[in-house]
């Protein structure tokens, strides 16, 4: 099976150097040359656009920002659908909007190329060991024609239910983040200001309720000022829209994630949009003039 990769960002490098591994023949397209060349340089074959790429495949991955990004890959000038041959199967890993892959899967079917949503979640360290956990919309046949290829990537895949519910799964996934790193942030501020290390706050709360893989994650990136993304503010933004789009489209109001999202949206405008969202507490420490380190 010849396997097409475009999006070699923070998550499609790792992703792609283990399929590479695992023994599949890739070719790999992304806007940044350099970063084709990253991946050349550990086996792949360089694609010169998304219709070349598809033209050599059977399967294609795209692990893209947004839906924009998505739709001008697959459905805009020199894309996948140009170089398709009936038959190739699009998984498309990016996290987006649930209509907008509804949209990009009947444009797909048209041209006979059957897709399916799989975004993922666990960030850059999951990428890179390959312990991903994936969520999938679509055919159930296709799913399963998919599943040995997803596991190389995944420690975890499971079907969601039709095309679009890999999507909502993962918006799921990303108010659950984001209201988690608000939750903790706030909550190491107020220890923080009434005197307690935070350091010593974390060691003991850590394997109570309170504890999460959020928690055990960021704090030790909070408390070493280490902001290095990780997952950028600015696609944290990009998914909580989404989420506030599609909640306000299926009737369930987002009242606390709409106030996050003013959150990240402040940390934008005070330049921090390229930063991990567990820079989320520069929120607090604005308010507060007090820093949260060791
Ligand atoms: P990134 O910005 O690091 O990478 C995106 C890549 O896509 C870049 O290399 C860019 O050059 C390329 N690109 C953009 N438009 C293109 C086009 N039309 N054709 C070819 N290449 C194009 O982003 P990332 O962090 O790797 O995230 C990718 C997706 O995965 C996003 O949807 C994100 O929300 C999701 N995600 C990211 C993380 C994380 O921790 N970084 C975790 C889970 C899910």
């Amino acid at each position: 099976m010849k396997i097409g990769f475009i999006g070699l960002g923070i998550m499609g490098k790792p992703m792609s150097r283990n399929l590479l591994k695992a023994g599949y023949e890739l070719v790999v397209f992304d806007r940044n040359i350099s970063s084709i060349n990253e991946i050349v340089s550990c086996g792949a074959k360089a694609g010169q656009s998304g219709a070349d790429v598809a033209a050599q495949s059977d399967v294609v991955i795209t692990m893209l920002p947004n839906s924009p990004h998505v739709k001008q890959a697959v459905m805009g000038e020199n894309g996948i659908l140009e170089g398709a041959k009936e038959g190739l199967i699009l998984v498309d890993m990016s996290s987006i909007a649930p209509l907008a892959s509804q949209e990009i899967c009947k444009a797909c079917a048209e041209k006979g190329v059957k897709m399916i949503d799989a975004p993922v979640s666990g960030g850059e360290p999951k990428a890179i060991d390959g312990s991903l956990s994936i969520m999938v919309g679509g055919d159930k046949e296709v799913f399963d024609q998919m599943y040995d290829m997803l596991m190389v990537m995944g420690g975890s895949v499971v079907h969601c239910g039709d095309i679009g519910a890999g999507n909502t799964t993962k918006l799921a996934n990303q108010v659950i983040v984001a209201l988690n790193i608000a939750a903790v942030s706030e909550a190491f501020m107020l220890s923080t200001k009434a005197g307690v290390d935070p350091e010593k706050v974390f060691h003991a709360i850590r394997g109570g309720l309170a504890g999460s893989t959020v928690m055990d994650a960021k704090v030790p990136m909070i408390t070493a000022g280490n902001f290095t993304p990780g997952f950028k503010i600015d696609l944290h933004i990009k998914d909580l829209g989404n989420a506030l789009e599609t909640g306000h489209g299926v009737g369930a109001p987002l009242p606390l994630t709409s106030f996050v999202m003013e959150m990240m949206q402040n940390l934008h405008m005070d330049g921090y949009g390229q930063s991990d969202h567990s820079a989320l507490v520069k929120y607090y420490e604005k308010l507060t003039g007090t820093e949260i380190r060791k």
